[in-house]
């Protein structure tokens, strides 16, 4: 499916910053956009590590799987702590296609990855049958090619809970119904092809049952899809780096200087080496931290060493690819610029790799708390 979105296809969208609609639209009709979804809500029931496996592909083949993989993971939240009612509703056509669920909102301005300060309230009406929700988002990615949101907001004012963590809630927006009524979505243009928005709440009104699982419990929730988000990043980190040596491999067997080819010379052809030695390393993580999810085993310091191999390695192998290429790297028409852009996304979001050192020397080390 990959091989009828060649590069020029991403490079076109790249150039016009497009959605790729005829791409979404491949994977929805493939039912790869359900991979995780269980069978008995319509999705194809797959493992992580399988499902990994497709984004891996889609990069690999110099393609981005960013704007498809929410619909792939958000649904995470819903289908660990919704109603049965919310699954039933929202899972099987989620799991076609026939309702986007692109959007995850979570960054604010004033808290970016100290998530737990976020100012967005969501405040229950007197008779217990809708929310207000007020306040602001920043970079969220797909709104406007999403049907519906997943929100983490704040429901008990922090001053009322005896944790940071405590108070927060999930709730799913119909945006369709929202925007215009309430939410202001406004684009933001950033490095790369990606449809990024800022979002301002001014007494929006959503229905109580909007709410997923129990109020006040938001944070743990989101926490809790975190490891599988990881994993698959990891994954697409992976086929980033696998595409930048395969592309680097043959641009130093191809390109001639002073009479031989550049991958002749051991300063092209080392690093080129040492960066399909690092992918390679990475993508056991990769998989070693899908199979314990599989198992049900603990993962989370896997799923975090996992996405910081890949997405430092995935990099490694970008500026390999930019130094084999020399100024044709520059060039448009030779993709490694636009994927140079896309792969640098991963050591920043959606989480930043000093985090993920963080939680390795603090949670799996024991070593003292910064925060
Ligand atoms: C293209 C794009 C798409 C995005 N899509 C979404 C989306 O769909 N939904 C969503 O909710 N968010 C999204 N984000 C936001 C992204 O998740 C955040 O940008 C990211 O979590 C970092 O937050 P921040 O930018 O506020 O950085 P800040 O919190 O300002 O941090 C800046 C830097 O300081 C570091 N830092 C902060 N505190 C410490 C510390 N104690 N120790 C060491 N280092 C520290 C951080 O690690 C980071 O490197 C997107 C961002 C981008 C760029």
């Amino acid at each position: 499916m990959c091989a009828d979105f060649p590069d020029s296809y991403w490079r076109e969208l790249d150039a016009k910053r497009e959605y790729p609609e005829a791409f979404i639209r491949a994977m929805t009709g493939s039912g790869y956009l359900g991979a995780l979804i269980p069978e008995e809500y319509g999705g194809l029931g797959l493992s992580l590590t399988e499902t990994t496996i497709i984004l891996e592909e889609i990069n690999r083949s110099g393609g981005n799987a960013q704007p498809a993989h929410a619909q792939v993971y958000v649904m995470g939240t819903m289908l660990r702590h919704g109603s049965e009612e919310q699954k039933r509703e929202y899972l099987p056509k989620i799991a076609s296609g026939e309702l986007r669920l692109q959007a995850f909102g979570v960054t604010e301005p004033e808290a970016g990855t100290d998530t737990t300060s976020l100012r967005t309230t969501a405040r229950r009406s007197p008779d217990g049958d809708h929310y207000v929700v007020n306040g602001r988002k920043i970079y969220i990615s797909r709104v406007q090619h999403s049907d519906l949101m997943i929100l983490l907001a704040r429901t008990t004012p922090l001053d009322q809970v005896q944790r940071k963590s405590e108070g927060l809630s999930v709730f799913l927006i119909d945006l369709r119904e929202a925007a215009g009524n309430g939410l202001t979505v406004k684009p933001r243009r950033v490095m790369i092809n990606n449809e990024t928005n800022e979002l301002v709440f001014e007494d929006l009104r959503i229905p109580a049952s909007s709410l997923i699982g129990e109020e006040g419990r938001g944070f743990r929730y989101i926490l809790d899809g975190m490891n599988a988000e990881r994993i698959l990043i990891a994954a697409e980190c992976v086929g980033n780096g696998r595409w930048f040596v395969d592309k680097a491999t043959h641009r130093a067997t191809e390109r001639v200087v002073f009479g031989r080819p550049i991958g002749q010379n051991q300063g092209i052809q080392f690093p080129i080496a040492r960066a399909h030695i690092s992918v390679e390393a990475a993508d056991l993580m990769r998989f070693r931290a899908a199979s314990l999810f599989d198992r049900g085993e603990p993962c989370g310091a896997e799923a975090n060493m996992a996405l910081l191999l890949a997405a430092d390695a995935s990099w490694e192998a970008a500026n390999v690819a930019v130094q084999t290429f020399g100024g044709y790297s520059y060039d448009a028409e030779y993709d490694v610029e636009r994927k140079f852009r896309e792969t640098r996304l991963y050591q920043v979001a959606p989480i930043s790799t000093n985090l993920i050192l963080s939680y390795v020397g603090e949670h799996v080390l024991g070593l003292p708390r910064s925060f």
